[in-house]
């Protein structure tokens, strides 16, 4: 092998294939998140157009927002949204989702 020549800079080695960020190496995607016995349901037809009529009004500038089952403040995150109750609320209540 002969020296690059100067002010070539040397070539970059194409890092590992465990350090390349590819589907299969994916933080988020994790195999026992999507088993039936850890408790994950594929989402339905109605789920998926939700989803899609979500997706429409966030690229208007809309969202969701409903009223806490308690103290009646407008909620918008989509932890509170699920558990229909403010974090304080949901604390109160002994709710955990
Ligand atoms: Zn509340």
């Amino acid at each position: 092998m002969t020296a690059p020549p100067r002010g070539v800079p040397p070539k970059k080695e194409a890092p590992p294939a465990s350090a390349r960020g590819t589907a299969t190496t994916h933080t988020d995607h994790h195999p026992t998140r999507h088993r039936r016995e850890d408790g994950f349901a594929a989402p339905t037809a109605e789920d998926r157009a939700v989803a899609a009529a979500v997706a429409v009004l966030r690229d208007h500038g809309y969202g969701i927002a409903c009223r806490c089952l308690d103290c009646n403040r407008p909620i918008t995150s989509a932890a509170s949204l699920a558990r229909m109750r403010g974090p304080w609320c949901a604390q109160r209540a002994g709710v955990t989702i």
